[in-house]
């Protein structure tokens, strides 16, 4: 674009905030050259807000630096340290073994944002891997992030996917092709980016790390809380208590949507909030609280009911970290500290959960006495396996006179009537009109969501036939979720009974 004041691959103002305060916590690296990159997919609103032009980045000069086969100038690649509990087993030295930091880059709102490359070649922490990524995981991750942002939910961007002209074999009988996805996040600090340094001994740095993620992400902390006097604890705590508030209230949206994240390890756990590293990640259909998809959570230890606990637990293992910086007579107050803060996630997990499930049933002010008749809706909708996306659009339709969707889904609907009943005798006290209420839930439930046999078919036609064509479809479909528009029925429903039990695979 002649409008660029500089040619994309110089005037790029990389920011290395994380490379320069956290000397020692990562590698410094080179991406690995790669035969053919194109940009297949590129996200131009996410690229203006980062104020890149999605043109230029479509083109093969573009392409080259999306896929890490060419440095910017400006960009100083690295590969972070990580360490992580893998399916509550823990495993002291992941990293990035496929993707590397190019830099930050500040947006259109000030906020300084990771650009990320995943699948962009070997590094010193690839492991046996081979540091690459196939083109169907890569816009997996796309659809579904982009698809979480589209519903509010905090989570990492995809800015775009690039073939890289390679073919690589892994889960199928044929060679896939692979792909890098340039993503972008708030940081990429994990929970097991503590647990590194803490399982390492190296306390100073575990406070170091500290003091950094309280700057970058939860600068309200940092100001005046808390004095040396007490070694930190007080500010330790409130640390603690505010990234479990964040993702308190993400996992409660999560909850609220459906949605599977399959893989909690504490490296796939940010500091920031956001949701992080799609993987075998789904949305439910029916709903069945023991819902998983992931083919190596054979013990369901990541099932959709247990996110929450789960969430809990990794907070947990954050905190422990401090622990390498705390002298061994001040130890007893900290963990006593710390698990206060861990025990409250229970309640304040509950608020959110609350709240978010109450506006899904159009009521603005929940309260516990609402929990019996959300808990109720969920007995039913499980007994019956109903559709979960479906069943909250289909009560808004109720609302409006209208009963056939709810018809659709509950072949003998009177089944319903003593809940609706309840549920209308609730909403009436709140005093607003019912079809205010009914576009509130069309606001709040999304129509469109990446449906698991519309998702396969449109990375299947992608990696398998080069067409773009159905992911497009889709992306579309799921980045405007909420509004529904003509000829985007197909994306409405749950899978055909002959999709049959659906699995998924880590193997990006
Ligand atoms: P993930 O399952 O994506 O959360 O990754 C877990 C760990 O395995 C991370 O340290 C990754 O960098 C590493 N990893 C996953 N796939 C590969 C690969 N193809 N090559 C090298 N390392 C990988
Ligand atoms: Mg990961």
């Amino acid at each position: 674009m002649t409008e660029l004041p500089r040619g994309l691959l110089e005037g790029i103002p990389f920011e290395h905030e994380f490379a320069t305060e956290l000397d020692g916590f990562y590698v410094p690296w080179q991406a690995t050259e790669v035969p053919a990159p194109r940009a297949v997919v590129v996200n131009a609103p996410l690229a203006a807000e980062l104020g890149l032009d999605p043109a230029t980045l479509a083109t093969p000069e573009g392409a080259a630096w999306l896929s890490g086969s060419r440095i910017p100038d400006g960009a100083r690649p690295l590969a972070q340290a990580y360490a992580g509990h893998q399916f509550g087993n823990f495993v002291p030295q992941l990293g990035d073994g496929r993707a590397m930091l190019l830099g930050e880059l500040i947006d259109s709102r000030g906020r300084r944002r990771d650009v990320h490359l995943k699948g962009s070649g070997r590094t010193p922490f690839s492991r046996g891997g081979d540091g690459k990524a196939l083109l169907g995981p890569v816009l997996r991750e796309y659809l579904v992030g982009e698809a979480m942002h589209a519903m509010g939910i905090p989570t990492s961007r995809a800015l775009a996917a690039t073939t890289t002209g390679e073919r690589i074999r892994r889960n199928q009988p044929e060679a896939e092709p692979g792909a890098v996805l340039t993503r972008v996040a708030a940081s990429h600090l994990r929970v097991g980016t503590f647990q590194f340094f803490a399982a390492r001994g190296e306390g100073e740095r575990v406070r170091q790390l500290l003091d950094y993620a309280i700057e970058r992400h939860y600068p309200e902390v940092g100001a005046g809380v808390g004095s040396d006097s007490d070694g930190g604890l007080e500010r330790a705590l409130a640390f603690l208590g505010a990234v479990r508030d964040r993702h308190a209230a993400v996992v409660a949206q999560w909850m609220s949507v459906g949605f599977i994240h399959g893989v909690m390890n504490t490296d796939n756990m940010t500091i920031s909030g956001e949701t992080l590293d799609y993987g075998p990640c789904a949305f439910m259909d029916g709903f069945a609280p023991g819902t998983v998809f992931s083919s190596i959570d054979r013990y369901g230890r990541y099932a959709y009911g247990n996110q929450p606990r789960i969430a809990q637990w990794n907070l947990a293992r954050l905190g422990e970290t401090f622990l390498a910086f705390v002298g061994p007579d001040e130890e007893s107050r900290w963990i006593e500290g710390m698990t206060t803060e861990i025990e409250d996630f229970t309640e304040v997990f509950g608020a959110r959960w609350l709240e978010a499930m109450g506006r899904k049933i159009g009521i603005s002010d929940p309260g516990p006495s609402d929990v019996p008749l959300i808990d109720a809706l969920l007995q039913m909708m499980e007994e019956r396996e109903l559709d979960f996306t479906s069943t909250f659009r289909a009560l808004a339709d109720v609302l409006r006179g209208d009963r056939r969707s709810l018809q659709r889904l509950l072949p003998n609907p009177s089944a319903a009537d003593d809940w609706l009943a309840r549920w209308s005798e609730r909403l009436t006290a709140q005093g607003v009109p019912v079809d205010a209420i009914a576009a509130e839930m069309e606001r709040t439930n999304p129509l469109y969501i990446p449906r698991n046999h519309r998702v396969e078919e449109a990375l299947d036609a992608a990696w398998r036939d080069s067409d773009m064509g159905p992911f497009r479809d889709l992306l579309d479909a799921v980045t405007r979720p909420f509004e529904r528009r003509k000829g985007l029925e197909r994306f409405e429903g749950p899978a055909p009974d002959d999709f049959g039990p659906y699995v998924t695979f880590c193997g990006t």
